[in-house]
């Protein structure tokens, strides 16, 4: 089943994620078929949930440590006892703008698994890496956070090109599918990796990026900030699981 995650960033209050619920909760009773998480700012961690299941929920990000004084951090077992099911890491706002590195997201990792949450490991190349032919080489340097990663455990690779976030410029099939068949090679002893592609996802294009075979969902950011953009997200991935 492919699954499709919002990740809201550093948008909505908490009226706002309720309104959201409110409204998403009707359009979720009718979509089957697909998986769906959501990913709010941390202090919505617990009102984004769904008490029906019809959707599960995931932290933007984790602390490093277990627990201390680290002020401003969120621990990937608070997260985890909020109700989350998944955590996403290293998305390339993190990378770029918090400086986090391959050390630092291998401690995350190790953090969120003691946790029991599931990772949504983000990774993809910038716009001049892909120009100068580097993209295989950044993507298996980012994937390399995974070494310590016990590969029996369920895991989530989302394939991003920086130069497709919140740009309006997805990526074409044949670059998505390029990269996934990269990852999939490259952590081919992962019987439980699903690979989902982000980068100016909306309902206009979605029809078509969901047809290439070697992604199984997406990761979504602007578009996932209404429920209707997002439903029909939703729906894409759904039709195309069927
Ligand atoms: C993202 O933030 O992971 C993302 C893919 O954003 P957008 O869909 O807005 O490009």
């Amino acid at each position: 089943m492919n699954l499709v995650v919002a990740n809201w960033k550093m948008h909505k209050t908490r009226s706002e994620v309720e309104a959201f619920v409110r409204d998403f909760a009707s359009r979720a009773e009718r979509i089957e078929n697909v998986e769906i998480a959501i990913a709010p700012a941390f202090p919505f961690l617990g009102a984004a949930g769904d008490a029906r299941g019809r959707w599960s929920v995931a932290a933007q990000d984790c602390g490093a440590e277990r627990a201390g004084a680290f002020t401003g951090e969120v621990s990937a077992e608070m997260i985890a006892s909020e109700g989350a099911r998944y955590v996403i890491l290293g998305h390339s706002e993190r990378r770029r703008l918090f400086r986090e590195n391959v050390e630092t997201l291998s401690r995350k990792l190790a953090r969120a698994r003691e946790a029991g949450l599931i990772p949504i490991f983000c990774v993809g190349e910038s716009e001049e890496e892909k120009s100068a032919g580097r993209t295989a080489a950044v993507l298996d340097e980012q994937i390399r956070s995974l070494d310590g990663d016990a590969p029996e455990a369920e895991l989530v690779l989302a394939y991003e090109p920086v130069w497709a976030i919140g740009t309006g410029r997805n990526a074409n099939p044949e670059e998505i599918c390029g990269g996934a068949r990269h990852i999939v090679e490259r952590l081919s002893n992962r019987p439980l990796l699903r690979v989902l592609y982000g980068g100016s996802v909306t309902p206009d294009n979605a029809d078509e990026l969901i047809a290439q075979r070697a992604i199984a969902g997406f990761l979504v950011g602007g578009a996932s900030l209404s429920p209707e953009s997002f439903e029909k997200i939703c729906r894409s991935a759904a039709s195309a699981a069927a």
